[in-house]
């Protein structure tokens, strides 16, 4: 039988790559330890809604046509309402991605002449168009709602003055997002945003609070108690496995507003066959806590890795973790790319494809993407983009497993080390 390291070899992986790795990796033991009592934790909650619930045989098998009386997806919702801890749930593959399930929330619980508060600063780049940050066609400045946002404080904190002067009269949604998507910027943890709501709902009780948790799930123990919560099932909680979907949890009012805008007014949840996606779906979240675990480990490595070798990883290699990303700053186009080409090669999908920069829909530069993933962009799994733009970041994350997030961590060093941009470090 071959070594372990001579397997490496042959996947590209030196001897000398493979000896700093390890000597980085030795230093993380603690972190990795507490990562996966967190999992532990979480399957536990996971199995406690599977079975308080009664998940059944039948609840794999769902319906066609209009879907009415799905067995499996009403438990489905009943499932993630209890894991979230809100009063109901939407959970459905007929939400295209993250940005629809946020702009359908948004969308179903705003009206016109209300307005639209974001105290954590800009939100995610595709929600511009959403919003009408960014002229749009249907955003909701088209429908007389307004937006208003208060940036962070320079260290990344609330600006609770600002927010104070900030809520008003019409405000009647207060958008706060989880994660640091494509920005430098802390990432909230669930105790942080816990108390960004308390103060709000003090000074405006009737204010609906939504967060946007995607990549968020299950990295706590306990996820943020707002009124709505939205997130991709092809990130945390579809644990790899579901082709296509998103979920909003919520108070029953708020989901079923949102219900109101995805099929109908009238329709709200009784329609919207599950499509035969129930048990990816199911087992998808089930497996979620530990595939979570896996890119955390991913994101901390990478940031470890990156660090000692005298780059700028944001957050740094200690920092507590509330999301599975992880940024490294290049400053230099070809940091991305190459970034970007080796997670590519250690992809289980088209590992032997070279990723581009592309005008993707929803952003306002090129974008790299590196995804040889099973279900396409799917961002739980290894994965790299970045915007090819000032400070040339690269952000990744995911890894369906450990193993595979630390070889493609690995390859992407040994793809910058090829390009003449990173060295190993004496
Ligand atoms: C991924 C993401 C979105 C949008 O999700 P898509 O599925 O890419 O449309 C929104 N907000 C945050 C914080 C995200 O990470």
């Amino acid at each position: 039988m071959k070594d372990i390291n001579e397997l490496y070899g042959e996947l590209g992986i030196s001897r000398e790559l493979l000896e700093y790795s390890e000597k980085v990796l030795s230093g993380l033991e603690d972190r990795f330890s507490r990562i996966d009592e967190t999992a532990e934790y979480n399957q536990l909650r996971v199995m406690k809604a599977f079975r308080e619930n009664r998940v059944s045989e039948a609840c794999l098998l769902g319906t066609t046509g209009y879907g009415y009386n799905d067995l499996g997806r009403d438990t489905l919702e009943r499932v993630y309402a209890d894991l979230f801890g809100t009063e109901d749930a939407l959970v459905r593959p007929q939400i295209t991605c993250g940005t629809h399930a946020l702009a359908v929330a948004l969308m179903g619980n705003l009206r016109p002449g209300d307005e639209l508060l974001s105290p954590v600063g800009k939100p995610y780049d595709t929600l511009e168009e959403v919003i009408g940050i960014r002229e749009s066609r249907g955003s909701l400045k088209e429908y007389g709602i307004t937006y208003r946002q208060v940036d962070l404080k320079e260290d990344g904190s609330f600006d609770y003055e600002g927010i104070r002067e900030a809520l008003n009269d019409r405000t009647k949604l207060v958008t706060v997002q989880r994660s640091k998507g494509y920005q430098t910027r802390p990432s909230f943890s669930v105790t942080q945003i816990n108390e960004l709501i308390e103060i709000i709902r003090g000074i405006k009780p009737e204010a609906m609070i939504m967060v946007d948790n995607c990549y968020g799930e299950f990295t706590e123990r306990e996820e943020p108690k707002a009124d709505i919560l939205v997130g991709s099932l092809i990130k945390n909680p579809g644990g790899g496995l579901v082709p296509s979907g998103g979920y909003i949890a919520g108070k029953c009012e708020c989901v079923e507003n949102a219900a109101a805008r995805l099929t109908s007014p009238g329709l709200l949840k009784e329609v919207g066959a599950s499509l035969g996606q129930l048990s990816g779906m199911y087992q998808g979240l089930f497996l979620s806590p530990v595939v979570t675990a896996s890119a955390l480990k991913g994101a901390i490595f990478a940031a470890a890795l990156y660090e000692g070798a005298g780059f700028e990883v944001y957050p740094g290699a200690d920092t507590e973790r509330h999301d599975i990303i992880q940024a490294v700053t290049f400053h230099d186009p070809e940091g991305v790319i190459g970034f970007c080409e080796g997670i590519q090669e250690a992809s289980p999908v088209d590992s032997f494809v070279r990723p581009e920069p592309w005008d993707m829909p929803g952003y306002d530069s090129k974008v790299i993407m590196a995804a040889g993933t099973f279900v396409s962009g799917s961002s739980i799994e290894l994965s790299a983009d970045g915007p090819i733009k000032e400070p040339y970041t690269v952000y990744f994350q995911g890894g369906l497993t450990w193993p595979h997030a630390k070889y493609g961590i690995l390859r992407s060093f040994r793809r910058l080390m090829e390009k003449g941009i990173a060295k190993v470090p004496v």
